[in-house]
């Protein structure tokens, strides 16, 4: 069989990779994309929401995709953390970060990633320079100076000048191209479901803290004039899988009560996801005519809205890179600087992420001391509150 040819192939079809596609086609790029999942229908295959730091949301406006989003994302105008004791928890120190604070309209904008990713999709559809190849996957890869040889589980190869792995945390590309990870793993998973509450969320997002890991309500659409908000719950591995057994009352009830009663009683809504709480890290994000991003360069435990974001800041600085030099794509040169200018900001928000984690879960006395000390530390001094504000949306 013939090889196709094509300047980009990217491994996965997830949001990163659909990004990273239709960002690259629009700058003139032709792009091959295959995942062997089915076709995204927008239905609740993944329950987890992302909220799109604004930094995130003006870069996807520049690759003309925010047009396809805006209309169902919610504005989190506000971040509201508490650090809780006691059982059943109560708030012992609470601050909030505004995003008023910043002169920005919002901190970020939430999105249910399964919605996301189906309009996604579609924009790829509809774009002449995309081929999606959704039900086909990464099979086998082959490279030399000029190019990357790609072969499918269709049994077709694909010739590319670049090869993207971002085919998540297990990236058969990436292990395909050599490239080895480190992981940490602390024990702990995260429940994802939505929730219906009685008190309006007013665009506040909330993280609350307390042995075991946070609890984080953020901002839905109202369905039916009623408010909604996306919940991540992080504990021990064995508790998350119990929570995830519970009937609706009981888990409304749990939630509640885990919540501080801030938005009144919980109601689930949706089904509820197990995800496992890693931090990964790839030990290079290039291989000969291959780049690694997204999840399959690094993941992090979901606290905060780091993971997507960060892959964000992958896919932009490779746009940059392949815009401001087209007949270099892929080159040794173009992917050396892709993986010096990411590898600094990775590495210190891996890192700023894992400690936060560690910090954050800590239940002995000393621990909880120490969280609302820097809680009070964080917000109440001006310069270190806007500094620590502006790094965690510097993504
Ligand atoms: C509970 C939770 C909440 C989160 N909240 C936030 C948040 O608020 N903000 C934020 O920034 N981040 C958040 N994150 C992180 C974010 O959800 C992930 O970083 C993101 O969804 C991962 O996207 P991805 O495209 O890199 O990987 P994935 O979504 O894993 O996509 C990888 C794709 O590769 C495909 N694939 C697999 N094998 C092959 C193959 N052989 N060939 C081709 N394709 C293949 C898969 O089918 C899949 O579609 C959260 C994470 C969790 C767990």
């Amino acid at each position: 069989m013939r090889a196709e040819k094509t300047d980009i192939f990217v491994s996965g079809g997830g949001i990163a990779g659909l990004v990273a596609a239709l960002g690259l086609a629009e700058s003139g790029f032709s792009v091959a994309l295959a995942d062997p999942a089915p076709p995204p229908t927008g239905r609740n295959d993944d329950l987890r929401s992302t909220a799109f730091l604004e930094p995130s949301r003006l870069q996807l406006e520049a690759m003309g995709i925010w047009n396809a989003l805006r209309d169902a994302a919610t504005p989190l105008e506000v971040l509201r953390v508490g650090n809780c004791k006691g059982d059943p928890p109560r708030i012992e120190t609470e601050r909030s970060f505004r995003a008023a604070d910043l002169d920005m309209p919002a901190l970020g904008w939430n999105l249910p990633n399964a919605l996301t990713r189906r309009r996604l999709a579609d924009l790829a559809k509809s774009s002449p320079r995309i081929d999606l190849k959704f039900g086909v996957g990464f099979s086998s890869l082959l490279t030399r100076q000029s190019e990357a040889i790609v072969g499918l589980t269709d049994g077709s190869r694909i010739r590319a000048r670049l090869a993207i792995a971002a085919d998540g945390s297990a990236s058969p590309l990436r292990e395909a191209a050599g490239v080895e990870v480190e992981t940490t793993r602390y024990g702990q998973k995260a429940l994802a479901f939505a929730v219906s509450h009685p008190l309006p969320h007013a665009a506040t997002s909330t993280e609350l803290y307390l042995s075991g890991g946070a609890f984080v309500l953020v901002p839905l659409p109202d369905q039916n004039g009623v408010p909604t908000s996306a919940v991540v719950w992080m504990h021990d591995g064995p508790e998350v899988l119990r929570l995830a057994k519970l009937d609706d009352a009981a888990l409304g009830a749990a939630a509640t009560e885990r919540s501080c009663d801030m938005l009144g009683p919980l109601s689930p809504i949706s089904d509820r996801q197990v995800w496992p709480v890693i931090t990964q890290r790839a030990h290079r994000y290039i291989a000969q005519r291959v780049a690694v991003i997204a999840e399959a360069a690094h993941v992090l435990p979901p606290i905060g809205a780091q993971g997507l974001n960060v892959s964000l800041a992958d896919i932009w600085c490779l746009l940059e890179l392949a815009r401001d030099a087209p007949g270099e794509l892929g080159t040794a040169i173009q992917l050396d600087a892709f993986a010096r200018l990411r590898r600094r900001d990775v590495l210190a928000r891996t890192r700023v992420i894992d400690l936060y984690n560690r910090l954050c879960r800590d239940g002995t006395p000393a621990g909880q001391l120490f969280r609302s000390a820097g809680l009070r530390l964080a917000s109440d001094w001006a310069p270190l509150r806007s500094a620590i504000m502006r790094a965690g949306l510097a993504s």
